[in-house]
């Protein structure tokens, strides 16, 4: 994706409060990020691990996401798999649920998927970032394809949560 600045991200928020968009934490480091090797870019925030975020582009327009992570599925080291990129972790993968858009946010509506807990998915279906052994499935699909499909997942995800 095309590398993104801080306002722009803060602008792309579209499921918390402006203020809130102003204030969250954005990475420091925008410049060094793999931007190339990127569908979307996400992150936690480190003074409050519960709190992740994530901006992607769709359709030529930068969305972004304010996500809560629950901390029930962090520490177990069971294997689960993540409905993004479809990596399997051992304790890696988190709940992660996003304020819907609009009103229904406002009445507490909630969409949630399970995602790598470091939402770094896009180094892993490139094989940049490894997740250990048999954490993806041999599959005969082509690169471009596995890629195509995370954005797909990702997009359907945006998509329920600002419906
Ligand atoms: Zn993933």
């Amino acid at each position: 994706m095309k590398p993104l600045t801080e306002s722009e991200i803060r602008r792309a928020f579209v499921n918390c409060g402006k203020g809130e968009a102003k204030r969250l934490h954005v990475p420091r480091d925008l410049a060094e990020r793999p931007w190339d090797d990127l569908d979307f870019l996400g992150w936690r925030d480190p003074q409050a691990p519960d709190r992740s975020y994530l901006v992607a582009e769709l359709d030529g327009r930068a969305v972004a996401l304010a996500l809560r992570s629950s901390s029930a599925v962090a520490g177990q080291a069971r294997l689960s798999m993540c409905s993004m990129c479809l990596t399997t972790h051992s304790g890696g993968v988190s709940l992660m649920v996003a304020a819907k858009t609009g009103k229904a946010g406002q009445q507490g509506n909630t969409v949630g998927a399970y995602m790598c807990s470091d939402l770094a998915c896009p180094l892993y279906v490139r094989g940049k970032k490894d997740a250990g052994v048999g954490a993806r499935l041999h599959e005969t699909l082509t690169l471009e394809e596995k890629i195509q499909r995370t954005v797909a997942n990702l997009a359907a995800f945006i998509a329920k949560v600002t419906a």
